[in-house]
């Protein structure tokens, strides 16, 4: 099986943790390479993240945090670094993150790219930069073609790898992979991978980042209602069957997001 990591999100009560602690032992049984563990803009989560990344280190599982830049000083990210080395964390997800509403400054870097020059200036080779990029272009970016020159300057910056934001058309992730690959861009570019498992939520993510969920997908969903079973089972046939053509076309592997929930990932994962 390819190589694949694993996405949580910081428990927001004591029944969370408890919770994503058993659908975490259950993940382990894929061997992912590490899990991932996001963290709000504005440091919202920030404890959350830090208290999950250390229970899954002392789990025995290499664990990344996710890192957002925008509101934060050079002091402040720099402060960040020494704790994370001091946690014993080796790889970090360096993101721009988006403005919590109330906030009105950027801080000290605009983009994800300054923030990776500053790791690694800072740093060295101590830590693994993952780093995020958007086969259907970030909802933000002035053209596809810019979207494409800032990918690429965070890998000039020093990151080791890209994880993308999730998508159901395979053919913008071949798309995406080659065009930057023509821009001189190396490092491996990983799916993201999101199950489908509430067609509610799943709309208002996809809306929110940009990714497009086609309409033959929508009107499936539509026509199960409120029945989950179909639902999920739905998900895990075109997600699963979208995922073996990703890897037939050279994916170097899936980073899932999880939603701290087992199930899905594991049928996928486990698809005949
Ligand atoms: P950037 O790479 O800085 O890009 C942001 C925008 O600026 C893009 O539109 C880009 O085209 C543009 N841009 C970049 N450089 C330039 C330049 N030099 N000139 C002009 N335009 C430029 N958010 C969280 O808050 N917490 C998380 O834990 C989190 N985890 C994520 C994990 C993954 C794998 C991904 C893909 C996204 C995640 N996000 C998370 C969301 C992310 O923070 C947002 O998508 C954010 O809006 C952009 O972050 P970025 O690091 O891609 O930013």
């Amino acid at each position: 099986m390819a190589p694949l990591s694993i996405e949580f999100f910081p428990p927001k009560t004591p029944d969370g943790t408890t919770k994503l602690r058993a659908a975490r032992r259950e993940l382990y049984a894929l061997a992912p390479e590490f899990c991932s563990v996001t963290y709000g803009a504005g440091g919202s989560t920030q404890q959350g993240t830090l208290d999950a990344v250390r229970e899954i280190l002392a789990e025995g599982i290499d664990a990344a945090p996710h890192f957002s830049c925008i509101g934060a000083s050079k002091a402040s990210v720099r402060a960040q670094l020494e704790a994370f080395e001091a946690m014993g964390v080796e790889r970090v997800v360096a993101l721009r993150g988006d403005l919590p509403s109330g906030h009105a400054s950027f801080g000290e870097f605009r983009y994800a790219s300054e923030l990776v020059a500053f790791i690694r200036a800072e740093t060295g080779a101590r830590f693994r930069i993952h780093v995020g990029c958007y086969p259907e272009t970030h909802p933000q970016a002035r053209s596809p073609q810019a979207d494409l020159e800032a990918f690429a300057a965070k890998a000039k910056a020093g990151a080791d790898v890209a994880l993308t934001q999730f998508f159901y058309n395979a053919d913008a992730y071949f798309r995406f992979v080659d065009e930057a690959s023509r821009r001189g861009v190396n490092i491996p570019i990983v799916p993201g991978v999101m199950p489908i498992t509430n067609s509610a939520q799943l709309l208002r993510f996809a809306d929110a980042n940009g990714s497009e969920v086609p309409r033959w997908i929508r009107l499936r969903l539509q026509s199960f209602g409120d029945d989950t079973a179909s639902i999920r089972a739905f998900g895990i046939d075109i997600v699963g069957a979208m995922c073996e053509r990703l890897a037939r076309g050279g994916a170097p592997g899936f980073h899932f997001y999880s939603m701290n929930q087992s199930a899905s990932v594991l049928a996928i994962c486990r698809r005949p």
